[in-house]
């Protein structure tokens, strides 16, 4: 482990202030399940932790007829055992709740798993395919960052030295919509993605007026998938345009080999995983 200070912030503004007088080896400190690994396996420089979860605003989770918007910090189990975002959100109860085990649950927050921007980030496909977008604060003020364009590539995203996320809006989502998120991985808990994936659409009758679908662990960041948004909307949900929408996040994928899954799998499981999600948003949309 390295030597290392801790600072405890008690407002966002404070927060702000402390990682940018601590410079780049600052780093804001959630659940700490990301960044105390990677800076006791020193993949991470770390000089000050700034723990940000005990401000308010960021430990918050709040339902309106907007929508629902989690403050960065809040541990995951508060999220899936919400009785709105299980009714509303499902994607987003899916992906919190297999995110390491109860005690990692217990900690670990979305905001970290998203700014730690991981490519097999198992909330990111989810936050991105229902239209997230984060609020983030930075010494100029805030700013909002559709979380679609958050990401920037393995470990990287839009932050800016002296920012850190305070929360992530997700819109109410309208009648008749269904959301839905499932991941591969070769054990039953405890393990990173081989491929995950998320699908958001909204039907009139048996026409799909809107889709979003977004994959993870099959390129260098979460993509989303526009090719399968445009086999699907327009058109009756049938059979065909649900192998369409496969087909095309299987084209989409750019995965490599590695010790959890090769190339050709993770292609196989990017359209099995989409075609999966898609039929469960369209049970969820129906119901
Ligand atoms: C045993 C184990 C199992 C795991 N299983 C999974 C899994 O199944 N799926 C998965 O996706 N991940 C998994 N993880 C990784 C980790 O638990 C998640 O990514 C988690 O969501 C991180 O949240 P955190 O609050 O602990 O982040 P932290 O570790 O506190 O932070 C992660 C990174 O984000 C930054 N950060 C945190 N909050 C903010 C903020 N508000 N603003 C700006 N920057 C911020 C930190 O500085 C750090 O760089 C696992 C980890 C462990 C140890």
């Amino acid at each position: 482990m390295q030597a290392l200070r801790y600072a405890r912030a008690s407002s966002v503004d404070e927060a702000v202030k402390m990682l940018s007088d601590g410079g780049p080896t600052a780093r804001v400190l959630a659940g700490g399940t990301d960044i105390i690994v990677m800076a006791r396996e020193r993949r991470r420089t770390v000089e000050l932790f700034v723990d940000v979860k005990h401000i308010e605003e960021l430990m918050q989770l709040t339902y309106d007829a907007r929508g629902l918007t989690v403050g960065a910090a809040t541990p995951l189990h508060i999220i899936y055992n919400d009785a709105n975002v299980l009714q509303h959100f499902p994607a987003l109860a899916e992906a919190a709740h297999v995110i390491g085990g109860t005690a990692i649950q217990g900690r670990a927050s979305l905001g970290g798993n998203l700014a730690n921007s991981g490519p097999a980030g198992d909330s990111i496909p989810a936050q991105m395919a229902i239209g997230g977008v984060a609020t983030v604060a930075g010494p100029s003020g805030r700013r909002e960052v559709p979380i679609t364009e958050f990401c920037t590539g393995p470990g990287q995203n839009v932050l800016q030295p002296g920012e850190l996320i305070v929360s992530m809006h997700y819109p109410q989502p309208p009648a008749h919509s269904g959301q839905a998120w499932e991941r591969f991985i070769p054990r039953n808990e405890m393990d990173i993605a081989v491929c995950n994936s998320a699908s958001y659409i909204v039907l009139d009758g048996d026409v799909v007026t809107e889709a979003r679908f977004a994959l993870g662990a099959v390129a260098a960041k979460v993509l989303m998938v526009p090719d399968a948004t445009a086999a699907v909307v327009g058109k009756r949900l049938t059979d065909e345009t649900i192998a369409a929408a496969g087909e095309a996040a299987k084209a989409t994928a750019t995965p490599i080999d590695d010790m959890r899954g090769s190339i050709k799998q993770r292609k196989h499981l990017a359209k099995v995983l989409t075609e999966r999600t898609l039929r469960r948003a369209a049970e969820r949309a129906r119901a």
